[in-house]
């Protein structure tokens, strides 16, 4: 397009904006404006009450609708929570792993272990409605592992698409969950396991952040929007010491993070991962609930 022809265009353009601004206007009054609600989750080990029954009640007087219990031995307790929840507003949201070996073990038995336990979890995570089961492919410390190398990456993707498969056939998911170098090299950041989700190419292979790891990101802003639809499952903990929301001061702010949430329409839960530095654990968790809320609200 030469200078000439350029500048008519342009021309054009700006007087077709300029004759129909109604249309614009329009358009933009048609925009619909939804409103995405903050749903927390606590995991069970944290939430004051000697009983399940109690930890319940507890949950629904701070209208906490997620529970997150652990996947060992969960087989066994899918009647108990059922019951447990009956007539509640408490739905389970993710299962925090709990299974044995690991998936990019080297040796065959401890793979096995892994296939075997984690069916086992992921079934009755079905039968229980949950988001998915949370699972780390290798921590640092378990030994021998596949190594760091293209061809694992592939193995990890072809694994992940058959157990995301497994997971989809009995209604849930599995949920990829990077944490910091410390932990586990192999999966640091969110969008690292978005895209191994996308290559793994099954529905049932989902992924999450945790605040507290999330210190390996430059922005949780930009962490959660690389994530996606893929995005099933938040942590959340002081952003210092791990312990409450609002324990370590300023350093708690969750705020962009929270903007991207409520950007994407993110449907599922934020849930407590944290441990409690007050001798007060039901104060401290209102209190964290209270902050969470207001930085929601803020974002
Ligand atoms: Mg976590």
């Amino acid at each position: 397009m030469d200078r000439k022809t350029f500048l008519k265009t342009t021309l054009a353009s700006a007087a077709a904006l300029a004759v129909a601004p109604g249309a614009l206007v329009s358009c933009k009054t048609k925009e619909k404006k939804t409103y995405t609600p903050l749903r927390l989750s606590f995991q069970e080990g944290l939430t004051p009450g000697e009983t399940l029954t109690e930890k319940l009640d507890f949950m629904e007087s701070l209208g906490v609708t997620g529970f997150e219990p652990g996947g060992k031995g969960l087989a066994d307790r899918v009647r108990e929570i059922r019951e447990a929840l009956k007539g509640r507003n408490i739905k389970v949201s993710a299962i925090c792993a709990g299974f044995e070996g690991f998936m990019l073990a080297q040796e065959p038995e401890v793979k096995a272990q892994f296939d075997t336990s984690m069916s086992e979890i992921v079934r009755a995570a079905g039968e229980l409605g949950s988001t998915g089961v949370i699972m780390v492919p290798v921590f640092n410390w378990q030994e021998p592992a596949l190594p760091h190398t293209l061809e694992t990456r592939e193995y990890l993707c072809d694994q992940l698409h058959k157990l995301g498969e497994f997971a989809l056939s009995c209604g849930t998911t599995v949920i990829l969950e990077p944490l910091n170098r410390k932990e586990a090299f192999y999966l640091r950041l969110v969008a690292d396991a978005a895209a191994i989700c996308r290559d793994a190419d099954s529905e049932g292979v989902k992924c999450m952040g945790d605040f507290w790891h999330m210190q390996e990101e430059t922005s949780d802003y930009a962490a959660f929007m690389a994530a996606g639809s893929y995005l099933r499952h938040v942590h959340i903990a002081s952003r210092g010491n791990r312990v409450m929301p609002g324990e370590d001061g300023e350093a708690d702010n969750y705020v962009n993070g929270f903007r991207a949430l409520k950007e994407l329409e993110y449907p599922y839960y934020v849930s407590l991962e944290c441990g409690c530095r007050s001798k007060d654990r039901a104060a401290a968790i209102t209190n964290a609930t209270q902050l969470l809320r207001s930085q929601w609200e803020k974002a």
